[in-house]
């Protein structure tokens, strides 16, 4: 039986659309992340970006993503090991770390859905940017 391209290609020879069919769609890393300057410690919070569709965790704005928030960090083969603020769960940050991906991750499971029964999706815990003073970003502060 032939391996499935998550197990038989590394992250750099991976395909555009392999490369995308990784994100399972938890929403983890589209939400707003506060960071202590002097120790560079990172804190993620329930405030979903201002691009994020709450209802799906999904960017509203895919394409565009980068020019309209440019603090948005575009995912890579290069870049992904030192995104260390990216939750442990997420499958570019398994896949980077040599680990195989979670039963529950679409690719495997087949259904988007498994993502948010095995509570590893932040739909439905999420408010918006636009919604949240900036002020008041640290009463946001969330536990993995
Ligand atoms: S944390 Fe990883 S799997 Fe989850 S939405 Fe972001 S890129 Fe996709």
């Amino acid at each position: 039986m032939t391996r499935p391209f998550y197990e038989s290609k590394s992250l750099a020879e991976m395909s555009k659309d392999e490369w995308e069919s990784l994100c399972d769609g938890c929403g983890k890393c589209c939400v707003v992340l506060l960071q202590n300057a002097d120790t560079d410690q990172v804190w993620r919070t329930n405030v979903g970006c201002k691009l994020l569709d709450l209802k799906t965790v999904r960017c509203s704005d895919y394409g565009a993503r980068h020019a309209k928030v440019p603090g948005c960090v575009k995912l890579s083969p290069d870049n992904i090991s030192d995104l260390h603020w990216m939750p442990d769960t997420c499958a570019y940050r398994l896949l980077a770390e040599g680990k195989p991906l979670f039963d529950w991750h679409p690719l495997i499971s087949g259904d988007p859905e498994s993502v948010v029964r095995a509570g590893i999706s932040v739909r439905g815990d999420l408010v918006s940017e636009r919604d949240v003073d900036p002020d008041d970003l640290e009463d946001h502060i969330v536990e993995d």
